[in-house]
């Protein structure tokens, strides 16, 4: 097998305005041969506008969009040979699913033979042998997306583009078609760049994500990194669920660890870059990373510790989540498994809370 069966993307500085108002606001990024990579933000941060540039649906207004090392900045898209999907299927109504998915095959002047040949293939990779004479209307939403992938990738190119593509699916049709993806991505070997505003769905399918604000790039790294180390308030907010606790620093330590003060508690939080001391400071942990320690916990690992106390408690099924009060006020999430084992807190009791020194980030 080729080593190189998907495209490089190398995005530099690039930039779109609108009436000077940015959509995109120099965006670099680069993206593997053959990886997973998925634009990750809330709406309007500039995911579609990057993708179309891509495509070379949109033009940029300044830097550069390379493909394996080319520039293609001023490169109609069907020269470009990249597959692109949709979240409105954007199928032909009045066309056969044959013929939808053929269609960019009859565009490039391949036979009827061949066309068939590789039509048949595309609807075996996407679990719809046999449908071919259909019309999309005869079509459920998620067969209708299947088409439009079968369509994107017939024509077998080297990076495919999609832009939310299972936004119009409920949520089971959603699930199932996300591990399809990833087994297609997996089958095929090709790049694909994958636009999504659902933190869930991009933490399940992806290599890697860029997660984007306000038409930049807030941090690009694998869902486990962002998750563990968001190196900024914005990721530790929009992907998973964060407490914020203020903090000011009061020590450097060796290996990244900074002593900070918080609610007359020193905490210790991982930092690779170095504030000072006096500096003003957001510390970020992650409520299911929190224990109740009932005064006593053992540890190996070097703990912090919090006095709280509980002002809700939620049984939640698999979890019961508790929201605290630490002594300034500062709201703290906490969840646990809920153990028939594990003794639930009640509203107002008073309790100390504990957490690893390397589950706690400063933003
Ligand atoms: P996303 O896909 O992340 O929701 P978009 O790339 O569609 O974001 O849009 C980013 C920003 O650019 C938004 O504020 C949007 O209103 C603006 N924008 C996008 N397309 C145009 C356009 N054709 N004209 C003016 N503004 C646009
Ligand atoms: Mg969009």
């Amino acid at each position: 097998m080729a080593a190189e069966l998907g495209a490089s993307v190398a995005l530099r500085d690039l930039e779109k305005s609108y009436d000077r108002v940015a959509a995109v606001a120099g965006v670099s990024l680069d993206i593997r041969s053959g990886e997973f990579l998925t634009l990750l933000g809330p709406s309007g941060s500039g995911k579609t506008t990057t993708l179309m540039m891509i495509a070379g649906f949109e033009t940029p207004t300044g830097g550069d969009i390379a493909i394996d090392g080319t520039s293609v900045v001023g490169m109609p898209p069907y020269r470009r040979n990249i597959g692109m999907v949709f979240q409105n299927y954007a199928l032909f109504p009045h066309l056969t699913v044959a013929e939808n998915i053929g269609f960019p095959l009859k565009q490039r002047g391949v036979s009827k033979e061949d066309r068939a040949r590789l039509v048949g293939e595309a609807l075996e990779l996407v679990h719809l042998p046999g449908y071919g004479g259909r019309y999309p209307r005869q079509l459920s939403g998620g067969q209708q997306q299947r088409v439009a992938l079968a369509r994107a990738i017939v024509f077998k190119p080297r990076l495919l583009l999609m832009d939310e593509p299972l936004g119009a699916l409920d949520k089971q049709l959603r699930e199932n078609l996300q591990l399809e993806m990833r087994r297609l991505h997996a089958d095929l070997g090709i790049t694909f760049i994958y636009v999504t505003h659902d933190q869930e769905e991009a933490l399940t399918m992806s290599d890697r994500i860029a997660v984007m604000n306000d038409g930049l790039v807030a941090q690009v790294g694998r869902p486990e990194d962002l998750y563990d180390r968001p190196s900024n308030r914005f990721v530790a907010s929009f992907i998973g669920e964060s407490n914020f606790l203020p903090a000011i620093v009061r020590a450097l330590e060796d290996n990244d660890v900074v002593v900070a003060e918080c609610q007359g508690a020193l905490i210790r939080a991982v930092c690779p870059s170095r504030p000072a001391a006096g500096d003003k400071v957001m510390l970020t942990t992650r409520p299911e990373r929190l224990r109740f320690t009932d005064g006593a916990w053992n540890s190996s690992t070097p703990q912090n510790r919090l006095s709280v106390t509980v002002t809700e408690a939620v049984f939640a099924g698999e979890r019961c989540r508790y929201m605290l009060q630490a002594g300034d006020g500062t709201a703290v999430v906490l969840k646990e498994p809920s153990s028939a084992a594990i003794r639930r807190r009640a509203v107002g009791e008073q309790a100390e809370i504990a957490w690893s020194v390397a589950d706690t980030i400063l933003v």
